[in-house]
């Protein structure tokens, strides 16, 4: 088993998830007692959200492939960094390891490809949604990706930031989710993702029938694929 490097806190609630699902994965595919083999580093996200919110993605790229160079120190095989947003500087981090990095929109791209889909919508935070670096590497797959309109974009990133990476779940914000997916769907995405680490906290696949791509565990089971190779 391959030591796992987790570069987390982004928000804590869904690396929460993170050490969860790898765990459970592992469990699964080998039985008995066994667990991940994994650490993690936990920023703080107060700091980065303030660098994303103000434009300064160098200072953060420069935190967290400090921090990944710190997972490799530590043993770590393989990154994942748990977050989408923060893949904006995905390589500045891969460049800070020599150990492999298990980028998310790849992985994503592949669990999409293999549903068969090739028109899917993007839920997550307005740099995700708006901006290329996500929607580009998803297009370098093949993929179309659909984004909610400018008032539907704004209402889910609110809920990311005042609501998910808070740990609080409304059902209000549940059913607004769920009316932009609709929109989604209307114009021409046959699946959605969960572009957002926290989203699967509010969605499942038991709300809609559109086929959802939940990041988080899409990623921790390439991760424990990965480690188990
Ligand atoms: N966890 C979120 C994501 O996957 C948002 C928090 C952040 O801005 O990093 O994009």
């Amino acid at each position: 088993m391959k030591r796992i490097g987790l570069v987390g806190g982004m928000s804590w609630q869904s690396s929460a998830l993170y050490y969860e699902l790898i765990n459970e994965f592992v469990g699964e595919r080998l039985g008995g007692f066994h667990s991940a083999d994994c650490v993690m580093v936990s920023v703080d996200f107060a700091e980065i959200e303030r660098m994303q919110h103000s434009g300064d993605w160098d200072a953060a790229a420069a935190i967290l492939a400090r921090e990944a160079a710190r997972l490799e120190g530590a043993g770590a095989e393989l990154i994942v960094l748990c977050t989408n947003t923060m893949h904006k500087v995905a390589s500045a981090i891969e460049a800070a390891v020599t150990v492999p990095f298990l980028h998310l929109a790849d992985v994503t791209a592949t669990a999409v490809i293999e549903a068969g889909i090739d028109v899917v919508g993007l839920l997550g935070t307005r740099f995700t949604m708006q901006e290329d670096f996500y929607r580009e590497r998803m297009q370098s797959h093949g993929l179309t990706v659909v984004v909610p309109n400018p008032e539907d974009m704004a209402t889910v990133n609110r809920i990311i930031y005042e609501e998910l990476v808070g740990g609080i779940v409304l059902e209000s914000s549940r059913a607004s989710y769920l009316a932009v997916i609709a929109d989604l769907h209307s114009r021409g995405a046959r699946g959605v993702i969960l572009g957002c680490t926290e989203i699967e906290l509010l969605i499942s696949q038991s709300d809609t029938a559109l086929p959802v791509f939940p990041t988080t565990r899409l990623h921790a089971l390439a991760a424990v694929e990965a480690s188990l190779a």
